[in-house]
């Protein structure tokens, strides 16, 4: 898939552009702080909807502005699709597709699908959970948009259910309402767990062979989902929906004095974990910095390739300050890999970056300089 252009209007420090996009490579040319990660951010938010730097749909506005607009034009294999997104101080979102408005964020996602990858996506490997929990929910997303709905409900029970308990702390004031909440938790979050284990075992593969081939075959890549806090229950990879409902129901039924005591919900998807190993030990407190890079290459080439086995076409790739970040051979490996099947958009400062074909984009305080 690719995106043939984007028009902008008060989105970050860009005034209104129209940007043509070359189907394989777009180089994103400029000095510190001109606009380069904005437009990734603009092309991203086709995908996601939200920013990937978790900035507020607000904050995105132009300052002074009360409103900002993207519209991109979409190539997929099966045909062309007009994808617009706006944020109104008071409207809020607006959202469309080909001119018709979709009322839920859910009724957009999957027309656009993208991929970024910035240096921040180290923090991936070296974070704490929530990081890779939010790496895997910002892919699974756009691929399979009830997904994301399963997200926003959960998010909302898991709210009610921990106010609850807040008050149930102490007082045992409304403990009888307790079950209603966790029945609700468990079927939203049974769904999570489940569709989160089903992508992992299609990711884990592709994750570990591009891993073995930027390794040269040194180093072995591994993902292993914990869920519920079983570590190691092998049996929950391959359980069924209603097998996951009840360890989810009884975790909760047994701890029903601690999570009083500590008036939060202790389990669910929200505290889940995915362990990245290498050769067998935690990335996350033993390999080297390079070591988390290549795995952190490793996990958004197999979520290309992800992407591309579910829906038949490759994703768009967003590659924020990454070419310095990586050294030649890593460097080489992703360009070959690239080679001419997916539409990437890279962000260099460096005047001299050289590339056989390709769009050269020069960006100078929100403004395309060379159309
Ligand atoms: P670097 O090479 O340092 O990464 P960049 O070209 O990627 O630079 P951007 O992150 O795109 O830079 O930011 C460009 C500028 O946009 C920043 O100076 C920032 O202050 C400005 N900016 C951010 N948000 C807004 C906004 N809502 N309105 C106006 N300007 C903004
Ligand atoms: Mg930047």
């Amino acid at each position: 898939m690719h995106i043939l252009s984007l028009f902008l209007k008060n989105f970050r420090n860009y005034d209104e552009e129209k940007i043509e996009f070359h189907p394989h490579v777009n180089i994103l040319m400029g000095m510190n702080a001109q606009g380069k990660s904005n437009l990734l951010e603009a092309i991203h938010y086709l995908s996601i909807f939200s920013s990937f730097r978790n900035a507020k749909d607000r904050e995105m506005i132009k300052w002074g502005q009360p409103y900002f607009f993207l519209e991109g034009k979409i190539l997929r294999n099966n045909g062309e699709y007009l994808l617009s997104a706006g944020y109104h101080e008071e409207n809020k979102k607006i959202l469309k597709v080909n001119g018709s408005q979709r009322k839920k964020i859910k009724d957009v996602l999957g027309v656009f699908n993208s991929v970024l990858f910035s240096p921040e996506d180290l923090n991936i490997i070296k974070n704490g959970p929530s990081a890779r929990r939010r790496y895997l929910d910002q892919e699974m997303i756009q691929l399979f948009p009830s997904y994301y709905y399963s997200l926003i409900q959960y998010q909302r029970i898991l709210g009610q259910r921990n106010n609850l308990l807040k008050e149930i702390r102490g007082s045992k004031n409304k403990l009888e309402l307790l079950p209603v909440w966790s029945q609700q938790l468990v079927n939203q979050g049974s769904m999570i767990i489940k569709k989160r284990f089903e992508v992992l075992q299609k990711l884990t593969p592709l994750a570990r062979l591009t891993h073995r081939k930027i390794t040269n075959g040194a180093e072995e890549l591994d993902l292993d989902y914990h869920s519920l806090e079983l570590k190691g229950e092998e049996n929950l990879k391959t359980a069924s929906l209603d097998k996951i409902k009840n360890i989810f129901f009884s975790q909760l039924d047994n701890n029903l004095v601690l999570e009083n005591q500590r008036g939060i919900t202790l389990f669910g998807p929200h505290r889940d974990d995915l362990k990245i190993m290498i050769n067998g030990i935690d990335a996350r407190k033993f390999a080297s910095q390079g070591q988390q890079r290549t795995a952190a290459l490793s996990l958004k080439i197999a979520e290309l390739e992800l992407v591309k086995s579910e829906i038949g076409e490759y994703p768009v790739l967003l590659l924020d300050d990454v070419m310095s970040e990586l050294d030649q051979n890593r460097k080489n490996h992703l360009m070959q890999y690239i080679g001419n099947k997916v539409q990437t958009f890279i962000t260099t400062t460096d005047f001299d970056f050289k590339q056989k074909e390709g769009n050269i984009i020069q960006i100078s305080r929100g403004k395309i300089e060379n159309k």
